[in-house]
């Protein structure tokens, strides 16, 4: 054996450059089910069970190109449990000249294949990922000419660099529309009545294959939060090219519209819900990209809804990947606001009397899906406000959405969600009451607690907790120009308001509220 192509479960794409130079004729490809990345790195139900299926899926996709596979089963009686393990075996077993794979997504993973390679005294040649516009070099020679990093700059490196939605103005190249951002005119809450009819959600009934799965994740991992009975997820690429073609005829037009919108019951809305299948590279981001400016310019979809969606793809997805792999290792355990809070426990069961982050959390069990508003302006800013330890949040994010690979995962969660660190990836911290989710949603309507109070018995946790997280940090947050009039606020509590405040606080901490 020539070579051995190492294709993890999040590589799932037949012209990654891992098979540039593949021969059938003396090349194979490895893969394997581990029971330790669903484990060690704890992980819902929804989560093992898209990965399951994507992976067998994708071991058929290359069955059918001839590529010979060495695929290792979960439920195979010589699994060896662990990537590490498994991987020794098999390059014990099969004795290949050298290792090829695409740089894997995750910083361990990475480590984890290095040292076995180097145990085993196999060249291992790691290949740039082309499934990204940028590359990480691009990204840290980006971040090298700044002081600090904003995703906006970046953002219109890349839309200049690779030509998207721009067009010539005297020979410059010029955003389309004259902006290079069309926020002020998206962000809308549905009315009164609610969002009214909404495109069903693509879904995706399990074939033979993912029935297999599901019965098995459901018997391996009963103990693994999360619900299968509603799997419908685009598990190969022809499913994930159909989503999105869906996406871009039935939702795009409103996407930007509603795109913070909240409404009980209604996880999808005009979401893409597309996140799973570009991160497992089933899609790939510049086809996504590609369709969203076709729409517009076939003027099927206005400039405010597909300037914002791109902007979620083009900007945010490589902005967080190129802060992942410029900062870790040091990154993942940062905690810039010294914050040592559990968990609640009912964010694993969703059991609370909260009534936005009970819907939030239903939600998340059942489908492995919130959308960016949910997880940010609910359950991220509850954790954040109350002061839990960003790990545990990591911990939590990484286990419950389909979508969560830790590239991604944990800028979004530790930088963007939980400002912990220090302001690397936003310029300040996400707080606010519970008026934002009364703004964005009718949640309020149905909670028993009240968003415009800020102590009592009726106080909404996060109204509490809002305040209760300017004064905690009031010295640290006085030094940012983008807080000062959030902390100036703080002025207008008397001390007796204050201890009011700190006490309510105590009492959420101490989960005498919040139960169902
Ligand atoms: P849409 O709202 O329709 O957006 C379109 C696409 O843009 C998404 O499919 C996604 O690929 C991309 N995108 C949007 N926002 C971001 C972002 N902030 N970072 C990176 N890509 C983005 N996204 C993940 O893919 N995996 C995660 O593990 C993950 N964890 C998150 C944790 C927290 C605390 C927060 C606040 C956000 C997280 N996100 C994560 C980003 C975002 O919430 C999801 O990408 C999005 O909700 C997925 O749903 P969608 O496909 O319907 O996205
Ligand atoms: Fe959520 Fe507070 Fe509104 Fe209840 S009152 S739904 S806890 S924001």
């Amino acid at each position: 054996l020539r070579t051995l192509v190492l294709v993890l479960g999040d590589q799932l794409d037949l012209d990654a450059s891992a098979f540039d130079d593949f021969d059938s004729g003396q090349d194979a490809v490895w893969m394997a089910e581990v029971a330790q990345e669903s484990r060690h790195v704890w992980s819902g139900q929804p989560r093992i069970a898209l990965f399951l299926s994507a992976m067998r899926h994708f071991a058929q996709a290359l069955r059918s190109a001839e590529r010979t596979l060495h695929y290792t089963a979960l439920d195979a009686a010589d699994n060896a449990g662990s990537l590490d393990a498994q991987l020794t075996v098999d390059l014990q077993r099969l004795r290949p000249q050298r290792l090829v794979m695409t740089a894997p997504g995750d910083w361990r993973v990475l480590q984890l294949i290095k040292s076995v390679a180097a145990a085993q005294e196999v060249p291992l040649e790691i290949r740039e990922d082309r499934h990204f516009f940028a590359t990480v070099r691009d990204f840290a020679a980006h971040a090298r000419q700044r002081k600090s990093l904003r995703m906006e700059f970046f953002y219109r490196e890349q839309r200049k660099r690779h030509g998207v939605l721009m067009n010539e103005v005297d020979g410059e190249p010029q955003p389309i529309g004259g902006q290079w951002n069309f926020d002020s005119d998206n962000r809308e809450a549905f009315g009164p009545q609610g969002p009214g009819f909404v495109p069903a959600r693509t879904r995706f009934e399990p074939d033979d294959v993912t029935r297999d799965v599901i019965e098995l994740v459901q018997t391996r991992f009963a103990d693994h939060p999360g619900r299968l009975e509603s799997f419908a997820w685009p598990v190969t690429r022809e499913q994930a090219i159909q989503a999105l073609d869906q996406f871009i005829q039935d939702r795009l037009p409103m996407f930007g519209r509603y795109q913070d919108a909240m409404w009980p019951g209604e996880p999808w809305l005009y979401h893409a819900h597309l996140s799973a299948a570009l991160n497992l590279k089933l899609l790939n981001p510049r086809e996504v990209v590609a369709a969203a400016e076709a729409a517009y310019h076939r003027g099927h979809a206005p400039l405010p809804s597909v300037e914002g969606f791109i902007r979620q793809i083009l900007g945010w997805r490589e902005y967080v990947r190129g802060i992942y792999w410029t900062q870790m290792p040091g990154y993942a355990e940062r905690n810039a606001l010294n914050a040592e809070h559990d968990l609640p426990a009912w964010y694993w069961t969703g059991d609370t009397d909260f009534a936005c982050l009970r819907d939030a959390l239903a939600q998340t069990l059942d489908h492995g899906y919130a959308h960016h508003i949910q997880r940010l302006m609910v359950t991220g800013l509850y954790a954040l406000m109350l002061g839990v330890q960003p790990q545990q949040v990591h911990a939590w994010y990484l286990a419950v959405y389909v979508d969560a690979v830790e590239w991604v995962e944990l800028p979004n969660t530790l930088g963007m969600s939980q400002y912990a660190d220090g302001g690397v990836m936003g310029s300040k911290p996400y707080i606010a009451t519970g008026k934002y989710i009364q703004r964005m949603s009718p949640h309020c309507r149905d909670c028993r607690y009240d968003p415009s109070q800020r102590t009592g018995d009726r106080a909404c946790p996060f109204t509490t907790l809002y305040w209760d997280f300017l004064m905690r940090h009031e010295s640290l947050l006085a030094r940012n120009p983008r807080m000062a009039l959030q902390v100036k606020n703080l002025a207008r509590l008397t001390p007796a308001d204050k201890q009011a405040v700190t006490e309510r606080a105590a009492a959420i901490r101490h989960g005498e509220v919040g139960h169902a």
